[in-house]
């Protein structure tokens, strides 16, 4: 679902709209290739100077900002409200995890990189071994809308936790929350630019790429990941790709049916449907599949789109994207599938009400593509591992969610997602000490946890020789006789099995 140019407008400058309203939130500029070197290369003294505050001295300052987040969390849920769309209680569960998540970095990355000694090998038992994890220096950070706050700070805070200055482009969507989360940084990390913003469309996102960061972290769609991989590859700058997903929810013979009903109906309508790791397709076998679609259709029933106090999914952010949602149902409808909840007359532009489709075949448009919308598709199976076949058939392989007892785990386990919750949805992403990230066509590298902040860091080998050898191995000197003995110890070591 790319959605943005790569060409800038004409106009230096861009706004951000409300999706309800139109209301204007801010302007911005465009900032092209000169204004992204530049920030880069503001940031170069800056990484310096925030990797020498050594942990501790980056943990403090951290925790203040965390502490800042908590503090004014009604203000940035507001903002986040105003150029999103979505409501306030969802906006709040976003800085929540943005917070936990930001308070876990800054308290544990000492631990997790600090140096450490490692083993040696009894051919090199004098070299004394230890890895060091220093930060990689620059890293670009490039987010998309639908998260403004807990997608773009789940790479921002493990890189900066890990020692590197962060330049950020935010969606063009939701600058002003970008705009707000670097500001504030700002305000309490005042001697350098450690955190700064670039602003403007795809070709902004694209100048970042090729601006000579030391490694870019990316969020958004497979097409503009695929784009942003290409254009890194032209100085060989790694990269992380968060794309999208088409996560599965499965429900087993012996699940709690309330339980995974509720839950299907918060993962896959909340925030419209508008969440990378949405429960995306449904899976319920045999025994429980009509008590669950009953359930499920009892609940969907109760949620409604608006944009009042008490609606509770707001708006589609991206307006093309509504035509993504009304060709997958369409395209539902048009190949035999039912609606039990809503129909086409749920599309409403700016809001799209709960759809609950069964009888969908495998092959139709919302059980392949990524959706990103309030549809919520339910398949009958024989059993959880036609389930399992089903759901390892698609290309994505972001999240999923398994209900059951027995079998739940072992189900868990078989699924190609990069994280899965069981009895529960979405778990995952608020756990601070796991990883998050993609396999296929939902991307690559991680972010969160240890693996988060170690994404950010070049580990560093060392070998210092405690006392030489009696015999000089790497050296032309050496005696005629130790290659004769290497190759019998090694026999006797290694060659037995
Ligand atoms: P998008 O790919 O359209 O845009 C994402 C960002 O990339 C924006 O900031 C955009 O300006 C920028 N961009 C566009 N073209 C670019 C280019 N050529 N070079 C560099 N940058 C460019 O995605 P979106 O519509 O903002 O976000 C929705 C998508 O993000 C969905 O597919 C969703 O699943 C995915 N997503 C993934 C995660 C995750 O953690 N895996 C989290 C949230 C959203």
């Amino acid at each position: 679902m790319a959605i943005t140019q790569d060409a800038p407008p004409a106009a230096a400058t861009f706004t951000s709209t409300n999706p309800v309203t139109g209301e204007v939130v801010g302007t911005f500029a465009v900032d092209g290739p000169e204004a992204v070197e530049a920030a880069v290369a503001r940031a170069r003294p800056a990484a310096a100077w925030w990797a020498g505050l050594g942990f501790e001295g980056r943990e403090q300052r951290l925790l203040a900002f965390k502490g800042h987040l908590a503090r004014q969390a009604d203000e940035l849920c507001e903002l986040v409200r105003r150029e999103n769309g979505k409501p306030l209680d969802d906006a709040f569960f976003e800085v929540l995890v943005a917070v936990d998540h930001l308070d876990w970095a800054a308290r544990k990355a000492a631990k997790v990189l600090k140096p450490r000694r490692v083993p040696s090998t009894l051919l090199l038992a004098n070299q004394a071994a230890s890895v060091e994890y220093p930060p990689v220096g620059v890293v670009g950070v490039i987010g998309p809308w639908n998260y403004p706050v807990a997608t773009p700070m789940g790479s921002i805070v493990y890189a900066l936790a890990a020692g590197n200055a962060v330049v950020f482009k935010p969606s063009e969507l939701t600058p002003a929350v970008g705009r707000w989360l670097v500001d504030a940084f700002a305000e309490l990390v005042r001697e350098q630019p450690v955190l700064q913003l670039v602003t403007g469309f795809g070709a902004t996102g694209a100048a970042l790429c090729r601006s000579g960061v030391d490694k870019l972290a990316f969020t958004g769609s497979p097409g503009t990941g695929r784009k942003v991989m290409a254009a890194c590859a032209e100085r060989l700058t790694p990269v992380v790709l968060e794309l999208g997903g088409k996560d599965v929810m499965i429900v087993d013979d012996d699940a709690d049916v309330g339980a995974a009903a509720d839950a299907a109906v918060w993962g896959g309508l909340s925030n419209a449907g508008q969440i990378c790791i949405a429960v995306e397709r449904v899976y319920a076998t045999a025994p429980v599949y009509d008590r669950f679609v009953a359930e499920v259709v009892a609940r969907a029933r109760r949620v409604r789109a608006g944009a009042d106090e008490r609606a509770h999914i707001g708006p589609i952010t991206l307006p093309a994207q509504v035509d993504t949602i009304r060709r997958h149902l369409d395209d539902a409808l048009a190949r035999g599938a039912h609606a039990l909840v809503g129909g086409p007359e749920s599309v409403r532009p700016p809001f799209v009400d709960p759809v609950v489709l069964v009888d969908v075949p495998e092959d139709a448009l919302v059980m392949q593509e990524e959706t990103f919308g309030p549809l919520l598709p339910v398949t009958r199976v024989a059993d959880a591992d036609e389930a399992v076949e089903r759901a390892n058939a698609n290309p994505y392989g972001l999240g999923a969610s398994v209900f059951g007892r027995k079998r739940a785990r072992a189900l868990a386990r078989s699924l190609r997602a990069g994280a899965t919750s069981v009895n529960s949805v979405l778990s995952f992403f608020g756990v601070p000490s796991l990883p998050f990230g993609g396999v296929g066509e939902s991307g690559f590298g991680r972010i969160h946890g240890p693996d988060g902040l170690r994404e950010f860091t070049r580990p560093q080998a060392i070998t210092r020789q405690r006392f030489p050898l009696p015999f000089a191995l790497q050296s032309f000197d050496r005696p005629e006789r130790l290659i004769p003995i290497l190759k019998r110890s090694m026999r006797l070591r290694h060659g037995r099995r």
